[in-house]
């Protein structure tokens, strides 16, 4: 059967146009809401989240993710899609996009969407647009699969609230850490059109909370959540100014998830930076990691970086790079630790933690015993001891530690045994540093 993309071309060439100019935006990760697909409808959600892909830069473009329209009223200075650049413009309508979306969820390519616009004529009109898309993919057609939208930033609260009972996930782009930042480089939007509507979903989600727990079976408002982006590098804000901002917005907002987004160049303007080695990736990997000492590991943005030491050392991970600005603190004793305190070790996750605290009822741990549990003794052996002793004798100086983490030829201790450099897939994941 001949497919809508086939059948039409114009909506091939939007596609094109309008997933493309999606791509800088990188909060697209899907995952906090569980939902069984019903006999009526098509597709469901998993807690688990749904499978990513990533594209060449690698970024995040997993569910089918478009935006609306890529004509916009702004002038931001840093996008694309700003009024002043003479680009290729399209839009999508309601109907089109859902048909799309159900083209590919039929044929297995996504799981859900992600729907993003330009403000085309104003915020509300823009809004109302997308809420009749999602409206027609929840009803019409029956979708049950996951939806991100994004808020547009103006827009009126009834229709964010409109909005977060289609959608499973909102977010609205905080953009840059201060407002300096965002009247230099997006002059037409300001912080209150930005957290207002934040503002108004955090509310939003905790009335539904307290009215789900009177009536079950009342509609969910973005179940999975909202979340945030900021993009890094574009002005001058130093990391520990951007994490101080994300740990507020967790705590003021109750934000799923904050993204950072390593600023990519893409129009020439002098209020930009040149950034002649690329975008800032590295420095955005780090950021990641220090969010997931905040949200997982106990730290506080003011215990990772100071306004002193505003910024982390990219070549090693925020952990140990805290491990070294706080040496006093090492090494820990294995068999006698708590929980929070292994916890800071570099090279001890909380799967780990856990691990060793249930291990120690059965008797004291050595070091082969750790590395049997999964802790990662590279890092972690300048920082431990195992009843009283260190694997191999090493000073407790940053520098030293600093040059061994960094060099993988002295991964040995005396007798020769080599600590080797775990992968990826040893690791079980990114999320043990
Ligand atoms: S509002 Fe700004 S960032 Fe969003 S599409 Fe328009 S110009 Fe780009």
């Amino acid at each position: 059967m001949e497919t809508i993309i086939q059948k039409r071309e114009s909506l091939g060439e939007k596609l094109r146009i309008l997933s493309d100019a999606a791509k800088y935006d990188v909060a697209c990760t899907s995952s906090g809401v569980d939902r069984q697909g019903s006999r009526k409808g098509m597709g469901n959600c998993l807690a688990s989240g749904i499978c990513h892909s990533f594209s060449a830069d690698g970024r995040c473009i997993s569910l089918l993710k478009i935006l609306m329209t890529n004509e916009c009223v702004f002038d931001c200075k840093y996008c694309l899609n700003r009024v002043s650049n003479d680009i290729e413009r399209a839009t999508f309508t309601p109907e089109e996009i859902c048909r799309l979306t159900m083209e590919f969820y039929r044929r297995n390519f996504i799981e859900g969407l992600f729907l993003s616009s330009g403000v085309k004529g104003s915020p509300d009109e823009t809004m109302e647009q997308m809420i009749k898309a999602v409206w027609l993919l929840r009803n019409k057609y029956g979708f049950q699969g996951y939806i991100h939208l994004k808020a547009i930033p103006g827009a009126s609260q009834e229709l964010i609230s409109q909005a977060g009972f289609l959608a499973d996930r909102m977010s609205i782009n905080l953009e840059f850490p201060t407002a300096e930042g965002l009247k230099k480089l997006a002059p037409h939007k300001s912080r209150t059109t930005i957290l207002k509507p934040m503002k108004a979903i955090q509310l939003r989600a905790q009335e539904n909370k307290r009215e789900l727990t009177l009536y079950r079976h009342s509609p969910r408002f973005v179940p999975a959540g909202q979340s945030t982006q900021m993009i890094v590098g574009a002005t001058g804000e130093s990391d520990y100014e951007i994490l101080s901002v994300a740990e507020s917005l967790y705590q003021k907002f109750s934000l799923k998830r904050v993204f950072y987004s390593a600023f990519v160049a893409v129009n020439p303007d002098r209020d930009l930076p040149a950034l002649p080695q690329g975008p800032p990736l590295l420095r955005e990997h780090r950021l990641y990691q220090a969010d997931w000492l905040l949200r997982f590991y106990e730290f506080k943005a003011s215990e990772l970086l100071t306004p002193g030491q505003p910024n982390f050392n990219v070549l090693i991970d925020p952990k140990c790079n805290w491990a070294l600005n706080h040496l006093e603190e090492f090494p820990v004793e294995i068999n006698t630790a708590d929980y929070h305190t292994l916890l800071r070790v570099p090279g001890i996750g909380t799967k780990s933690a856990w691990r060793i605290i249930g291990a120690r009822r059965y008797g004291g741990l050595d070091f082969e015993h750790l590395k049997k549990i999964g802790v990662v003794l590279k890092r972690a052996l300048y920082f431990i001891t195992c009843n009283g002793k260190m694997l191999y004798s090493t000073p407790m100086e940053a520098d030293y530690i600093l040059r061994n983490i960094l060099d993988p030829r002295d991964w040995k201790d005396h007798q020769g045994r080599d600590f080797h450099q775990m992968s990826f897939w040893e690791l079980g994941g990114a999320g043990r540093f």
